[in-house]
């Protein structure tokens, strides 16, 4: 079986939270617990600010085995309306990270 993983590719997350909601239905997590975080990035230069909203997955990511195991998409992925995360192999993701210039790869042993 190949190591899976979630690509985010946060150039094109607006921040929206869907990913972390979708989650959190999906699992039941108590208050406080979630399966992903949206971080917020603000950099200030030469008086123009950037925001970089960069969701990660934490220590209770599980993949979402109970649905990838029956050939549906994670929750977070299958939510985000900005059509920005990705479930596939370390190598597949691997792939689509070297054209994408702002991601981050998720994969859990
Ligand atoms: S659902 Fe998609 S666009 Fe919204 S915060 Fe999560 S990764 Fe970003
Ligand atoms: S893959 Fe599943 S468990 Fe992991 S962050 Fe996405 S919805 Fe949560």
């Amino acid at each position: 079986m190949p190591r899976m993983g979630l690509l985010i590719d946060y150039e094109y997350c607006t921040g929206c939270h869907t990913c972390e909601v979708a989650c959190k239905q999906e699992h039941n997590h108590p208050a406080g617990e979630w399966g992903i975080k949206v971080n917020e990035n603000i950099v200030v230069r030469s008086q123009k600010v950037t925001i970089d909203y960069i969701p990660f997955p934490t220590e209770c990511c599980d993949l979402c085995g109970h649905r990838t195991s029956q050939g549906l998409l994670p929750a977070c992925v299958k939510h985000c309306q900005a059509n920005c995360m990705m479930y596939g192999t370390i190598a597949e993701l691997s792939k689509v990270m070297e054209n994408k210039p702002k991601t981050v790869l998720f994969a859990p042993r």
